[in-house]
């Protein structure tokens, strides 16, 4: 399939086989639709390559308005692997909505692929240096920041070995830590992000990483003369099979919050208020985000979070890709099983999961669009 292929009215056909190829059909789509609106491509690379040896790089495509007032712009791969699915969103918005959108001269509409492309290349959620990219957007950093119950279950969370009795006995403190708990406590401690541990799950860093440096440089740079932003960050991996939670960092009585809410009819839900499907984060992309937009501008946003598989399996792979990534061996039989599992977790082998995600994605683009002064399709 090409990204201009009319023929294409199967959703799922937007999902591409790779971050390379993703990105080399972003750039010729771009390329073709330079015919009917002004295209602005602004392409920050990182220093690690891709599997096949190819550049990774955060690529911002903006269609309309060089310095615009009003923009919408869609992200994927903030968290790596998730970015199949931000992406295959991407490609339906190229190949749908971008021929035949009309912007003023004052609105963009932009596509920022693959926020963590090192991640998407290499299917890890994480970036190059192990740092979790959604919880990297901070301006100062606490070495020693690390929660109680982490600490706690750090060797449960971070196993040195997959020793069969080793890992029951693990998995049996885990168990316990629930039943005593709860699942959702469990869950803060595995995910909540900390900045005490480079080898741990759910490290944020100790400085803001490259892709983070970047990705806040094309948002001063590009977005500096907004009065409306409304962004879409695509995630999975956190709720039912294909459901879709939009969810915000934003407090509840944030400017931002209340015109989220007015964006999306679904409802955008704060993590941060305890409303959501995950629970408080640190370092969020979103905070950093507004951080940087001019402090005029209104700003919508919302992480579309699609469910994949039961929360203990998108756990479990996750711990094994980083037991994976400091200790195994990613091209024998047990790192490639843990490599399929972890695609298996953020993008699951189901064409009807396909299907919907992009069929929701794509509603959630036409409402921000709606919302959006300048732009009509
Ligand atoms: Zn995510």
């Amino acid at each position: 399939m090409t990204p201009f292929d009319a023929s294409a009215d199967d959703p799922a056909a937007f999902f591409q086989p790779s971050y390379r190829v993703s990105r080399e059909r972003l750039l010729e789509a771009a390329h073709a639709l330079s015919t009917r609106l002004p295209v602005l491509v602004d392409s920050r690379s990182i220093a690690p390559r891709g599997p096949d040896g190819e550049t990774l790089a955060l690529d911002w495509v903006s269609f309309g308005a060089r310095r615009p007032r009003h923009a919408l712009v869609l992200s994927s791969g903030t968290h790596g692997v998730e970015g199949y699915t931000g992406s295959a969103i991407q490609h339906h918005a190229l190949a749908t909505v971008l021929p035949r959108l009309r912007l003023a001269p004052d609105a963009a509409l932009v596509i920022q692929h693959a926020n963590n492309p090192y991640g998407f290349a290499w299917h890890r959620r994480v970036n190059e240096d192990n740092v979790d990219f959604n919880r990297n957007f901070r301006d100062r950093f606490d070495p020693t920041q690390c929660s109680a119950d982490y600490e706690a279950l750090y060797d449960c969370l971070n196993p040195t070995d997959l020793d069969p009795a080793r890992e029951a006995e693990r998995w049996a403190r885990i168990d316990a830590f629930i039943a005593a708990h709860g699942l959702r406590r469990f869950q803060q401690a595995a995910v909540e992000g900390q900045y005490r541990y480079p080898e741990g799950l759910q490290f944020g860093g100790h400085a803001q990483a490259e892709g983070t440096r970047h990705l806040l440089a094309l948002v001063r740079e590009h977005l500096c003369d907004t009065q409306t932003v409304i962004w879409l960050d695509f995630h999975t991996g956190l709720g039912d099979f294909a459901a879709c939670e939009l969810i915000t960092g934003a407090p509840v009585a944030d400017a931002g919050y209340a015109f989220s809410q007015q964006v999306w009819p679904a409802g955008v839900k704060s993590a941060a208020g305890g409303e959501s499907v995950s629970t408080p984060l640190n370092g969020l992309l979103d905070r950093g985000l507004a951080a940087a937009l001019p402090g005029r501008a209104r700003f919508a946003f919302a992480y579309p979070e699609y469910g994949t598989w039961e929360p203990m399996r998108v756990i479990r792979a996750m711990r094994l890709d980083n037991w994976l990534a400091h200790y195994g061996d990613r091209h024998d039989a047990t790192g490639r099983a843990i490599e399929a599992e972890m695609l298996e977790a953020f993008r699951p082998d189901s064409r009807d999961w396909e299907r919907r995600v992009v069929t929701s994605g794509a509603e959630l683009v036409a409402q921000a669009l709606a919302r959006l002064p300048g732009a009509s399709h």
